[in-house]
């Protein structure tokens, strides 16, 4: 299998380079050639299977570049047992009435990125040694929350990278920066930027189709590459998920063979939810892939009128890591919505960059109507749906999944669809304990430090609290810079230069 770019389908890449690459130098996103085609009648024999074994089967049929036992080999590296604190890796939970949770934050990190950036490394490094790569790979993310953190576990220490992560400085929760700026390994940096998760990455977007910087690193032995879901070998680890979340529902008893469900996800930069696209092209029985935003709900907006208009406020909100205005990976969808023609593709992010608005029409947007619903829960219902499922469920959300939680209702009201349902839980509620605790307890916590209401939500709750979490505030603060979002070149270029600890 062959990858393309999404602005030139003539520019074909193996697996490897494009996970090597990240992002194609016209700007666009590798896709696979085309999509391939695995009914879930054929997992069938997986139904008692590990995650692990469900994951090589899906791997397989997209890094074709990869022996199996080397993506088996990657599985079992990066879903091991003390790596993520489920054994069952993605389990889904039954929350009755048609509703299943399957929660993706038993990693290290404690959100869903685990899932991809545990994995990515692995990928990575296997293509540097198979395609006899002698440059050091300089891995740049931007991160709205939990990119980074995710990013920083997983390149810690690897051979042969080194990773410089920037994270908006208005935009993270107090965790999550605290998470980042403890991080430890020789191999790595971590630095704010003024502005919001949008400045930040279309800042590290510019550095790597900058030619001049390309080609100032090569000299100095390196090349880049992306962990932040542009690229595709963060994509594809996703789709595993939904699978194995049906092969769960099958082994439980809630869904027959071949019936139809809907998926509810969270959604910030599209990669997610983009993952259950393909999932659903593949043979997945998915019916509405629902698409849920926060008060940022440009998506929503997209879903409902086709017209893609960015021009409005940016609003930090309880759900940081979903506070996005432009969701990179909906270029993959609009790749696939047009036909796989990329001259259409290159039109309309001519008119997301020159206008900040662009919009579908014809076949394009009836598909897009066809397939994907889309809501968004404002700041006060994001906490009433806290409250709510706490009370009514006895299940504490975290706000991002909280989001999905309101859009599911508002999507059963609307519609009146009655179908079993799967709401993906991308963070644990443990990764803002404060807001947690705000929506769930009558006035709330106040003017304590979020990592002593750790404590606190874990009996509020009744659940054990993520072990990375526990012993975060006594770790010691190593990378304290910030700088200005002109400046994110030179902060690059003096990690570079600063000799490796
Ligand atoms: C990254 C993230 C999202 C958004 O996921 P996308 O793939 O960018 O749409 C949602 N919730 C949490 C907790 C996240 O970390």
């Amino acid at each position: 299998m062959q990858y393309v770019s999404t602005r030139n389908a003539t520019y074909r890449v193996s697996s490897m380079e494009a996970i090597k690459l990240g992002i194609s130098m016209d700007g666009g996103l590798f896709v696979p050639e085309e999509i391939p085609s695995l009914p879930i009648e054929k997992l069938m024999p997986l139904l008692q299977s590990s995650y692990q074994e469900r994951a090589v089967e899906i791997l397989k049929l997209f890094l074709t570049d990869y022996a199996p036992e080397d993506l088996k080999f990657c599985t079992d590296q990066a879903y091991r047992s003390d790596n993520f604190s489920s054994p069952r890796i993605a389990p889904v939970k039954n929350l009755g009435s048609g509703l299943h949770v399957q929660e993706l934050w038993h990693g290290p990190t404690a959100a869903f990125k685990d899932m991809a950036l545990q994995i990515l490394p692995l990928f990575l490094t296997m293509a540097i040694e198979k395609t006899g790569e002698n440059s050091q790979i300089l891995i740049l993310a931007a991160t709205s929350g939990d990119t980074g953190k995710a990013a920083l576990e997983g390149f810690k220490d690897v051979p042969g990278t080194r990773i410089l992560v920037f994270y908006p400085q208005e935009g993270v929760s107090a965790l999550q920066r605290l998470q980042m700026i403890t991080q430890e390994g020789g191999n790595l940096k971590v630095s704010g930027v003024y502005g919001n998760f949008d400045d930040t990455q279309s800042g590290v977007k510019g550095i790597f189709t900058d030619p001049v910087l390309k080609q100032e690193l090569a000299q100095k032995g390196y090349r880049f590459s992306s962990a932040n879901s542009i690229n595709w070998g963060r994509l594809v680890p996703q789709i595993v998920y939904y699978y194995s979340a049906y092969l769960d529902l099958l082994q439980q008893g809630s869904i027959e063979l071949g019936e139809e469900i809907n998926v509810v996800v969270p959604t910030g930069n599209f990669g997610n939810i983009l993952a259950a696209y393909y999932a659903k092209k593949m043979g997945l029985p998915l019916h509405k892939l629902i698409c849920a935003s926060n008060d940022n709900h440009v998506l929503t907006d997209f879903i409902r009128t086709g017209i893609y208009d960015r021009r409005r406020q940016f609003v930090p909100t309880l759900s940081p890591s979903m506070d996005i205005l432009i969701s990179s990976n909906l270029e993959r969808l609009l790749f696939e919505l047009a036909g796989r023609d990329d001259a259409q593709v290159v039109h309309w992010m001519h008119e997301l960059t020159e206008h900040g608005v662009y919009g579908l029409e014809g076949e394009a947007l009836e598909q897009l109507v066809s397939l994907f619903w889309g809501g968004y829960a404002t700041e006060d219902e994001t906490r009433r749906a806290i409250r709510n499922t706490y009370e009514t469920r006895g299940y504490t959300l975290d706000p991002h999944t909280a989001v999905g939680m309101h859009v599911y209702d508002r999507y059963k009201e609307e519609t009146g669809d009655e179908r079993q349902t799967l709401l993906i839980s991308t963070a644990s509620p443990f990764k803002f304990p404060k807001d947690v605790l705000l929506a769930i307890t009558a006035g709330g916590p106040n003017n304590r430090e979020e990592t002593d209401l750790l404590v606190e939500l874990a009996k509020v709750s009744s659940t054990d609290m993520p072990a990375p979490l526990l012993g975060l505030k006594d770790k010691e603060v190593l990378h304290r810079e910030v700088c200005g979002k002109d400046e994110m070149r030179q902060a690059v270029m003096s990690f570079i230069n600063a000799k490796e600890e």
